[in-house]
């Protein structure tokens, strides 16, 4: 077989046996391949044996240099990759995304390093995160028309994470035709996207579940914070609400989620500016709240901002519990991979205790079951949200 050989350390081979994913630089032995080469990964025994232990995407200017994606020693082809990606497009099928909104693809979770494919109805969204996904863009294109007959298929390479890799950044259409915001159908509601320039792939899509969950709680006077387009808020407003405030540093997000409340006929009103100034304007103006949805951005980009991090999420939620009339509901969200499901959880107990409440834990929910997470690979893991509800 005419796959390049990379040979990692007896350190590494145990990770990835452990069934993580991941070879950083510090693992690799020697290698005669390129970046976004597919690769053969081996280990040596002290006895001289060798053991192959899969196929992986390699780059050797990541500091993750290999991302195994097959546990057998055989060359991907076509019908390979068209399998894999078919085993992604079956479960979302099964879980009812059909041809509306969705992930499609989640990266190393689908065993497919690198690869996000985004769906809003007709139109498809692709980011190649590492050199080996990216090298193969083109086939990715192909069979998403074949697959799934996509009209349009667009790349939204232009995040920071494609510097680590050493690839350009770069967006735009790569089929079919595209120019600005078009509508799709969300939650009872159409929404106008605009894929080509909007946060993320245009929607946050991680949320879409406890978006719809928010709907079914939502009643009386309702807050979303950080709520770009108003994932929470709209869904609020459109599950009953009587009032709904929704703030975001983004006048372009709020411009766009009061376009949204038109067209569907809801009220809504937005406040332009920092979040944490207005919670704390707010709270010393006494006001009261009945839900409050906290959706900050990842505070802790990386381990050693946990620290100030949990600070800033504690401010928040201290701030929003103290607002919330007994019995009302708090939904608070963490997108910080570095601040796992327990980290978050003392954080909110801490806010309790500070903020003087009794809250109940209603429900820890996490990203929707199209970004899946996975077994020994936690970096797949990132969103939390739970429901809280204060009884006094
Ligand atoms: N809740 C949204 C996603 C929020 S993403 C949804 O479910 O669709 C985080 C948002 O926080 C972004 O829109 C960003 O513009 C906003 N943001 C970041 N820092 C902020 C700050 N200090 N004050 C107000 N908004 C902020």
């Amino acid at each position: 077989m005419s796959l390049p050989e990379v040979e990692i350390s007896s350190r590494g081979a145990k990770r990835l046996r452990a069934g993580h994913v991941w070879i950083y630089r510090s693992d690799v032995i020697d290698s005669q391949a390129d970046a976004g080469d597919v690769v053969r990964v081996v280990t040596r025994h002290r006895s001289g044996g060798r053991n192959v232990l899969g196929v992986a995407f390699y780059n050797p200017e990541s500091l993750i240099c290999l991302r195994l994606f097959h546990r057998q020693d055989s060359e991907p082809d076509i019908p390979f990759w068209r399998a894999r990606l078919k085993a992604a497009f079956d479960w979302r099928k099964r879980i009812g995304i059909g041809d509306g909104l969705g992930r499609m693809v989640y990266a190393e979770a689908d065993n497919i390093p690198g690869l996000i494919i985004d769906r809003y109805e007709d139109v498809f969204v692709l980011q190649t995160g590492c050199a080996g996904a990216d090298r193969l863009l083109p086939l990715w294109v192909d069979l998403l028309k074949e697959l799934l007959q996509a009209k349009v298929v667009v790349e939204r390479n232009d995040t920071s994470v494609r510097r680590l890799e050493g690839l350009e950044k770069r967006s735009g259409v790569l089929a079919g035709q595209l120019e600005g915001p078009f509508q799709v159908k969300y939650g009872g509601m159409i929404w106008p996207v605009d894929v080509l320039t909007g946060q993320k792939t245009g929607m946050y899509l991680d949320q879409r579940e406890n978006h719809l969950r928010a709907a079914e709680f939502a009643k009386g006077r309702c807050l979303d914070v950080f709520s770009y387009q108003g994932g929470f808020g709209l869904h609020m407003a459109r599950g009953g609400a009587e009032q709904v405030t929704l703030v975001d540093q983004s006048e372009k997000a709020l411009t766009a989620a009061s376009e949204t409340a038109e067209l569907n006929g809801l009220k809504i009103e937005t406040v332009a500016g920092n979040a944490f100034d207005f919670l704390r304007e707010q709270q010393s103006q006494g006001a009261r709240y009945d839900l409050i949805s906290l959706d900050p951005p990842a505070f802790a980009k990386n381990k050693h901002a946990v620290e100030k991090a949990y600070r800033g999420y504690k401010e928040i939620n201290l701030r929003a519990m103290k607002m919330l009339e007994p019995g009302g509901l708090l939904f608070t969200s963490s997108c910080s991979y570095h601040l796992p499901p327990e980290g978050f959880e003392q954080m909110l107990e801490d806010a309790a205790m500070d903020a003087g409440r009794d809250v109940q834990i209603i429900e820890r929910r996490f990203q929707s079951g199209d970004h899946p997470e996975r077994v020994a690979f936690p970096e797949a893991s990132y969103l939390k949200c739970f429901i809280l509800r204060i009884l006094s």
